[in-house]
């Protein structure tokens, strides 16, 4: 017998209509790419998404095409968050930070017939259009008065926008539909499109809701450091919606000042981020005397993407911020487990509480994991037997856009890709990227515990191991140290330092300064680049 209940479809829709209907007020702010900060209210995002959708439907765009962007966050990207997938079309954001053969492979691959971009990305478009095959119509995301320097033939989004009346009907469809698409970064071979539903994104953005997901809600100011073009901005533009966060967007200026600059003068409460955004706005707030921590109100910061060593736990807390880690990937929306404490928690000191901030959390309800040995066996759950995570869910890539295949095995789990420890609790602990972890003599060593060890040293300011080649124990890590400004240390005494906190036998045969460890484009350590520098690098002990 079935249920009597309506079977209203979870459209991306639905959400800025109950932020314009319920939330009217709430304001998104937005640093542009033309300089101004600019506020618009839900209702005035809501209208305008409006009028874009209905510019795209006059352009010819059709249920199921895909509308790229290479932007920033700014209010008019956000815009084409609900009215690209609002009309059944699919947003499909692009990384600009990529190589341009990388983006022009995405935009080809994907078969993007509009491409929008941010005034910053003209020459890069000019650049790219003899590549691609498909975008036809070229949209430039500013208004009249900046169309100058833009490629020939760029519509211009503002124009586009006041042409239209905003009277305009979502449409209704099947929730399973696509949504949104994002390309993995592809550190190995070439990148690979992960195809969100309105489906998966709409109960993805309820588990940010809740109290054990991020807990956003109306009462937030939250600062979006995380890129929208980086798996759907983490899944916020949609949340805020959903409940009637105020969104605050930092535009293309990342930097620490920028970024404290925003949070204090909005008074922001939430932010999320990767690892190194945070230490340039703790640098910043550290390094200049103007920068007051009292002049924030910043309570909760989620660091994701990479896994956070305790000094950046200990730095935050600091200026009265509590950070917490958030586990996930584009493959999973990508919020997958999140680190909320248990009642059982309570009386933690603060040693043990800053152990707990560092793990990956656990599952929010919609998530499994579970991780399997190298006979593909599945491996206890005592936080100490590290296997390959996989992983299952409502809002779980199943397969890749234009592959054809299934990415899942008989029962239905991902590979991530990713080692892990896993407790009863189910508190992931990402010792390493399968690919990055050290084997020395069958054993394995753990490359992110010991960077996560060195960053703790007062005078490193970023580490990463990698490992090198040993003819007795196969491999060996070689620890890559920038260290703080005007600190010179001693490698003798980060040995020790080191020793203190893991097993003599992890100790880095070798230890390199360096001035900058190379990043990805999305801000994450690029362990394929740092490789490649280190080829040629012989460890002492084997010289
Ligand atoms: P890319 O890094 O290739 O752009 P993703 O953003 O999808 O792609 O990265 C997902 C990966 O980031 C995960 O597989 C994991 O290795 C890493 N990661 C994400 N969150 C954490 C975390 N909290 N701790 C450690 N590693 C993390």
């Amino acid at each position: 017998m079935r249920g009597l209940m309506q079977d209203r479809p979870l459209l991306i829709s639905s959400l800025i209509e109950h932020a314009s209907h319920y939330h009217p007020d709430a304001e998104v702010v937005s640093k542009t790419c033309e300089g101004p900060v600019t506020r618009h209210t839900y209702r005035e995002i809501s209208e305008r998404s409006k009028k874009i959708a209905q510019a795209l439907l006059a352009l010819g765009v059709k249920p199921g095409d895909r509308v790229a962007t290479l932007a920033w966050n700014t209010h008019r990207h956000l815009e084409l968050y609900f009215a690209v997938s609002g009309i059944g079309a699919v947003l499909h954001t692009v990384n600009p930070r990529l190589f341009p053969e990388q983006i022009a492979y995405i935009l080809d691959h994907a078969g993007a017939r509009v491409l929008m971009f941010d005034l910053t990305f003209g020459d890069l478009v000019t650049r790219l259009r003899p590549e691609l095959t498909c975008a036809e119509t070229l949209i430039a995301m500013t208004d009249a008065a900046h169309m100058g320097a833009m490629p020939e033939g760029s519509l211009c989004y503002e124009s586009l926008l006041a042409a239209e009346t905003g009277q305009y009907a979502w449409p209704e469809f099947d929730e399973r539909e696509a949504s949104s698409l994002c390309y993995t970064s592809g550190t190995t071979g070439n990148p690979k499109g992960v195809l969100y539903s309105h489906r998966s994104t709409l109960l993805h953005s309820m588990m940010l809701c809740q109290v054990d997901g991020l807990a956003l809600s109306s009462h937030d100011s939250t600062l979006l450091c995380v890129p929208l073009f980086h798996v759907n901005g983490w899944g916020l533009p949609y949340a805020s919606a959903m409940c009637g966060a105020k969104l605050v967007l930092p535009g293309p200026h990342l930097d620490g000042k920028s970024l404290y600059d925003l949070a204090a003068s909005e008074q922001c409460t939430f932010s999320l981020g990767v690892p190194t955004v945070w230490f340039g706005f703790l640098d910043h707030i550290e390094q200049t005397p103007e920068a007051r921590p009292e002049a924030l109100n910043l309570k909760r910061v989620v660091v994701g993407g990479s896994s956070a060593p305790r000094s950046l736990m200990r730095r935050l807390e600091a200026i009265g911020v509590y950070g917490f880690q958030a586990w996930g990937m584009s493959e999973t929306s990508p919020v997958a487990t999140v680190g909320n404490l248990l009642p059982k928690h309570a009386d933690l000191d603060a040693e043990a509480r800053a152990e707990m901030q560092c793990v990956g959390g656990r599952p929010v309800f919609g998530v499994e994991l579970r991780h399997l040995g190298d006979e593909g066996q599945v491996v206890p759950q005592d936080g100490t037997t590290p296997g390959e995570l996989q992983v299952r869910g409502h809002w779980v890539t199943s397969g890749y856009y234009g592959l054809g295949t299934s990415s899942l095995d008989a029962e239905g789990w991902f590979d991530t890709g990713d080692i892990a420890t896993l407790d009863g609790d189910g508190y992931v602990r990402i010792t390493d990227r399968a690919k990055d972890v050290i084997k020395s003599g069958g054993e394995w060593i753990s490359s992110i515990d010991l960077e996560n060890a060195a960053m703790a040293h007062p005078d490193v300011a970023e580490a990463a191991v990698i490992g090198l080649f040993h003819p007795k124990w196969q491999e060996r890590p070689l620890l890559v140290v920038v260290p703080r400004p005007g600190a010179r240390p001693d490698p003798k005494d980060l040995r020790e330092f080191l020793a203190g906190h893991v097993a003599r036998w992890w100790l880095p045969d070798d230890i390199a300064f360096v001035e900058a460890i190379p990043h990805t484009a999305t801000g994450k350590i690029q362990k394929t680049e740092l490789r490649k520098q280190f080829a040629d690098h012989v460890l002492p002990e084997t010289a």
